[in-house]
């Protein structure tokens, strides 16, 4: 896979070092056993796979080339680059300047641009409204494009089925920049509606067999469906997309669901299948699909608790920490920092979307053995980061740079 200039202060030569190490093991990449890190009282397992994936790094090389090619020039980011507050603060720190916040919320009024100025698209890629906004005042839109050729993929899977008649629906968050670019591309070609989880998947399979009157449609779907659309005549015809970072689990339940549907009513049989539903496989890219079943194969050890790092708004990271909640206490932390002591973490609640503060997170035992995993728009140097900072609660930080050394 093609290699980026990242700045060095998000690289690890600890971690580079694992993951070379794992990777010349398995270049199949068919083993998600976890990296073994023991260190006599505290045990860590790291998983086979995380950190930053290729669409955040192309974004990075990116957004970090342009600000050193232009000096003195106003540059603007659509909104967050990726979800991670250390890359983005790193961006504000040199000047960059964002437009919007996540939720598409205007920051930066589009009154304030100039046709020289310089906007960045993110790599969650950006609506064909806003591409013809930018146009509009003077700016090719696409000039600087971050978006992640994995998330173009959805788009070009979207497309290819609304030529062939087919309704599409985006499993993902409505409010997610990536869903919401993705929804625009989509109904530029087809009727879509987007379904969060598997109750607004039931609600939409209740629509699809007229258990539910199709009137109530645009009430139900607002704001998450294209402007038209028809329950009567646009869920004959479906094929599932997903924002490209969901839970695997639940795309694939979703998709499952909505096939058994169509299915049921339409009196469907293997050999008729498709004229219904169209079959998308997932749409999930390489690096959600690798670091949950990394995550998947270190829930197989025996652990005391898990510790996930990555950005509180981080979709893919969210699904990590959801993964090993079912398991073990799992604490969801945006670097080493919110490690205070042996005996007290800060973290992230994201099911309430609140900060806590836990005492006693690490229990009394003679080994104590911890799961390490981290999203992909998470540096590693956090990771080593963390690493440190455990082995700091045991007075063993030395064993940090043996490693590194080994
Ligand atoms: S998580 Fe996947 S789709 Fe998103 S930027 Fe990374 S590689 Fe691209």
């Amino acid at each position: 896979m093609k290699t980026f200039n990242v700045p060095v202060i998000y690289r690890s030569p600890l971690i580079t070092a694992i993951k070379n190490k794992r990777k010349q093991q398995d270049r199949m990449k068919k083993d998600f056993t976890p990296t073994v890190l023991d260190f006599g009282p505290l045990k860590i397992l790291l998983a086979r796979h995380f950190g930053f994936c290729y669409g955040v790094e192309n974004a990075i090389e990116i957004a970090f080339r342009t600000v050193d090619e232009n000096p003195g020039k106003r540059i603007f980011l659509l909104s967050e680059m990726i979800h991670n507050p250390h890359v983005n603060n790193d961006l504000l720190s040199r000047g960059v300047q964002f437009l919007m916040d996540t939720s598409g919320k205007q920051l930066v009024p589009w009154t304030e641009l100039q046709p020289d100025d310089i906007v960045i698209v993110p790599a969650f890629g950006t609506t064909l409204e806003i591409e013809k906004q930018l146009e509009q005042l003077g700016i090719e839109p696409l000039k600087y494009n971050t978006t992640c050729p994995f998330v173009e993929r959805v788009w070009n899977k979207a497309e290819q089925i609304g030529q062939k008649d087919y309704t599409v629906i985006v499993h993902g968050k409505p409010k997610h920049e990536e869903t919401r670019a993705t929804f625009s591309h989509s109904k530029a070609n087809t009727a879509t509606v987007v379904v969060k989880d598997m109750k607004e998947a039931i609600l939409l399979g209740e629509f699809i067999s007229g258990q539910r009157p199709a009137a109530e449609f645009a009430t139900v779907f607002a704001g998450q469906s294209s402007p038209g659309f028809d329950a009567t005549k646009d869920l004959q015809r479906v094929g599932v997309v997903n924002q490209t970072t969901m839970l695997a689990t639940e795309t694939q339940a979703i998709a499952d669901y909505i096939k058994d549907v169509m299915v049921a009513t339409f009196g469907l049989t293997e050999a008729t299948i498709s004229e219904r539903f169209a079959d998308t496989r997932d749409t999930l890219c390489y690096a959600t699909n690798d670091n949950q079943s990394a995550v998947t194969g270190m829930l197989l050890e025996p652990a005391d608790l898990a510790v996930v790092v990555g950005g509180y708004n981080s979709s893919n990271t969210s699904h990590l920490v959801e993964l090993c909640e079912e398991k073990l206490p799992t604490y969801f932390v945006s670097d080493p920092e919110q490690l205070v002591s042996k005996s007290a973490v800060h973290h992230y609640d994201f099911h309430h979307k609140e900060e806590k503060y836990t005492e006693n997170f690490l229990p009394e035992k003679e080994q104590v053995t911890i799961l390490l995993t981290s999203g992909a728009s998470c540096p590693d140097a956090l990771v080593e980061g963390v690493i440190r900072k455990l082995l700091s609660f045991y007075q063993l930080e030395h064993l940090a740079d043996e490693l590194a050394i080994a």
